[in-house]
């Protein structure tokens, strides 16, 4: 393990790096670019304790656990110091704030690597998937496929994220892995992080990384996430769960007596929990379309 360590003015960010192995496949995970979805960081360090004990049979794997040890550290998203989004300032800037430093040498250190799999968290309530540029990048639909969890989405693919410029500028097969949280600050979700792993043992096992026989399932490839708003504010009740399909014009749950429709038939991706909604946030459902 080494720790890079960038600093403006003073005040220092540090990141770990572990390296196993030797030669190609360059295969390298990221977690923590957003500092409070530590699931992603969980994985990665069980990946560092797989590899401590069984060495890789070829190719190298570099993991860096906590990307952005500081804001992990605050248990925030973003940086403490400049308040930065870090995957939204990639390729960064060796001459800029802290983050835009930090984002820099990440991309740097990313640079050699064939596979990019940037592990991150989408709340408590939702459902994990892949999230990548499959439609853009002939290398991403690659990777995604030998990831075996259940479901592929299709990113808008937001410039400044890691994988979307790690795809587009240097043609890597980038993604990311978005897992829920668990319940509270700083906790785990641990079914789907254990889940996780074992996709990403499977994807390593699909270059002869790592032994044994592939265990899981190709993922099914859907389009983009699509929200649903309530049409008012008020108490909301929730009449289906995340992974349900749902069909065009069926009742999701009610505010204040009054039903709410889906308007398309889908995947459920994310449920808010019943709960009071206010009119900033109607927010209440996250589904998916198969991919045509
Ligand atoms: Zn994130």
């Amino acid at each position: 393990m080494r720790t890079v360590t960038v600093s403006e003015s003073g005040i220092c960010a540090a990141y770990e790096v572990y390296a196993f192995g030797a030669g190609e496949p360059h295969i390298t995970f990221t977690a923590g670019v957003h500092g409070n979805e530590v699931s992603g960081i969980y994985v990665a360090q069980q990946l560092i304790g797989y590899f401590q004990k069984n060495p890789p049979l070829r190719g190298t794997v570099k993991i860096i656990p906590t990307v952005n040890a500081t804001a992990m550290r605050c248990m925030q998203r973003r940086s403490p110091f400049d308040k930065e989004d870090l995957n939204r300032i990639f390729p960064g800037n060796e001459a800029g704030s802290l983050s835009h430093r930090l984002a820099a040498s990440v991309y740097a250190e990313t640079a050699d690597a064939e596979i990019l799999v940037d592990l991150h968290c989408c709340g408590q309530h939702g459902m994990p998937y892949i999230l990548s540029i499959y439609n853009e990048s002939e290398a991403a639909r690659g990777l995604v496929e030998r990831i075996t969890m259940p479901v592929a989405v299709h990113s808008e693919g937001t410039p400044g994220q890691l994988f979307t410029e790690s795809c587009r500028k240097r043609g890597q097969a980038a993604c990311i892995i978005e897992l829920p949280s668990g319940a509270g600050s700083g906790a785990v979700n641990l079914p789907v992080a254990n889940q996780c792993y074992e996709a990403l043992l499977d994807l390593l096992r699909t270059e002869g990384v790592v032994a044994g026989n592939i265990q899981g399932e190709a993922p099914r490839f859907y389009g983009p996430l699509k929200d649903t708003d309530a049409p008012k504010a008020g108490l909301w009740r929730p009449q289906v769960e995340k992974g349900m399909r749902v069909e065009r014009g069926q009742c999701i749950g009610t505010v204040e007596e009054a039903a709410v429709y889906t308007p398309e038939s889908g995947l459920v991706m994310n449920i808010v929990p019943c709960g009071y909604i206010f009119a900033d946030d109607l927010w209440v459902m996250t589904y998916v379309q198969p991919a045509q």
